[in-house]
């Protein structure tokens, strides 16, 4: 950063301390004649040196807090600066000359209308060949000084003051904002530096410079300036219905039946959220409180299998006498397990389907002879053997009690009759313990 130092006024070099400064002191400082720059300074110099001899003659003793130097000024004006010595003065006209250049991008001369005499001023107001340049460079009405918004060293913006930029650093804070916004960021290495740039530059006021910096880059898609914020947001939500599951024997394994119909509750949440440029990047639940309980959603979930589940629903198939039952039997010379019921009639003795469902099988079938196989679903399925006609065919859909086939003895059979098994997950079950 620049620094810029007021030139010392020069109604302060009357009071007595500043003129009767120490002989040896000036002796020390003055360093010979000035350079020949500004032309036609001689005659000035010549006299001033007159004069200061004259002061050293006096013989006068004070504080040791002034100086021999060189007071800049143009012609009429207070003096612009004092410098040490005349090389101080060439030094940073050249700064300006250069400086100008570079940011007119013209050649610049600065215009040589500056007095440089000779003076004596407090040892504090004397400045540097820098401070001197800064001082002139206020003196060139064909650039200004600018404040400049960088963001990790790229510029975002020139404001003409260092008020107006923080007043849109200010403005960005706020665009960031709302009610529930808790605190904001800046990221990144943010500088407002002093610079120069040609007089008729238009500058940002603040809200341009704010709106340049909160709009995404194209190459970053993003904005120059990352702004993070958090924010305490309260607000009420639902709460999911929980689910409770009971057994219920009346139900078949695994079916399920509502018994009790779920409500959504409500709770309110305090939510701490952070955002990178307004988008979220982090959330924190701070507090959740329930306004009302969820109604859970009550299920019976059957346990019923095999016998049980089949309680209730088949009918007889047929009318006749129960010549064979299920389970182990002696038959044809060795013992056997019987996988069904077999119902004895005359040839020709109506058979029903014994529940609703679908056939998935009819024709001939190994020892069953002519067989219909009935699917009930829920895993359920009944088998009707050694039948001397099928009424239904394959893909039929039949109704509990419908006819479906004639008695007889197909198959390994002594005489007519109905063999008749029931199986749950394909594992045959005592058909007299599923019916009525
Ligand atoms: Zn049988």
């Amino acid at each position: 950063m620049h620094f810029h130092r007021k030139p010392y006024p020069m109604e302060d070099l009357t009071g007595p301390e500043e003129f009767f400064c120490q002989l040896a002191d000036l002796e020390a400082q003055y360093q010979g004649p000035p350079h020949r720059r500004p032309v036609g300074k001689k005659a000035l110099l010549a006299a001033a040196l007159a004069g200061l001899t004259g002061l050293s003659l006096l013989g006068a003793v004070a504080a040791s807090t002034c100086t021999v130097c060189y007071a800049v000024s143009n012609e009429g004006d207070p003096p612009l600066a004092y410098v040490q010595g005349e090389t101080a003065y060439t030094q940073a006209v050249s700064q300006v000359e250069e400086q100008v250049s570079e940011i007119l991008r013209t050649e610049y001369a600065y215009p040589d209308q500056t007095r440089v005499e000779l003076a004596i001023a407090p040892k504090e107001s004397v400045q540097s060949a820098e401070e001197l340049t800064a001082s002139l460079m206020e003196t060139v009405p064909q650039v200004r000084e600018v404040w400049v918004l960088t963001v990790d060293g790229v510029a975002a913006g020139a404001c003409s003051s260092r008020e107006e930029v923080e007043a849109a650093l200010e403005l960005v804070r706020e665009g960031y904002s709302n009610e529930n916004t808790t605190s904001v960021t800046l990221c990144g290495d943010i500088r407002i530096n002093l610079d120069y740039l040609p007089a008729e530059e238009v500058l940002y006021d603040a809200e341009t410079l704010a709106g340049a910096l909160m709009v995404p880059t194209e190459e970053e898609e993003r904005p120059l300036l990352t702004v993070e914020t958090v924010e305490e947001i309260t607000y009420t939500q639902a709460v999911p219905v929980p689910t409770q599951e009971e057994k219920d024997p009346a139900l078949l394994l695994n079916e399920r039946k509502v018994i009790q119909v779920g409500a959504e509750g409500r709770e309110e949440r305090t939510d701490r959220v952070t955002r990178r440029c307004g988008v979220e990047t982090g959330r924190e639940t701070l507090a959740a409180t329930v306004l009302a309980e969820p109604t859970p959603q009550v299920v019976a979930v059957g346990t019923a299998q095999g016998v049980d589940a089949a309680k209730g629903r088949f009918v007889w198939p047929t009318a006749g006498q129960i010549t064979s039952p299920f389970g182990y039997r002696y038959i044809f010379g060795s013992t056997s397990f019987h996988q069904g019921l077999d119902i004895a009639n005359a040839a020709g003795t109506e058979i029903y389907a014994a529940a609703d469902g679908t056939v998935v099988w009819s024709g001939a079938k190994g020892t069953y002879g002519n067989l219909l196989k009935v699917d009930h679903g829920n895993g359920f399925a009944t088998y009707y053997a050694h039948c001397s006609q099928l009424l239904a065919e394959e893909g039929d859909t039949v109704k509990q009690g419908e006819k479906i086939a004639l008695m007889g003895s197909t198959g390994r059979s002594t005489g007519p009759h109905l063999h008749f098994e029931v199986r749950w997950q394909n594992e045959p079950i005592d058909p007299q313990k599923c019916l009525p």
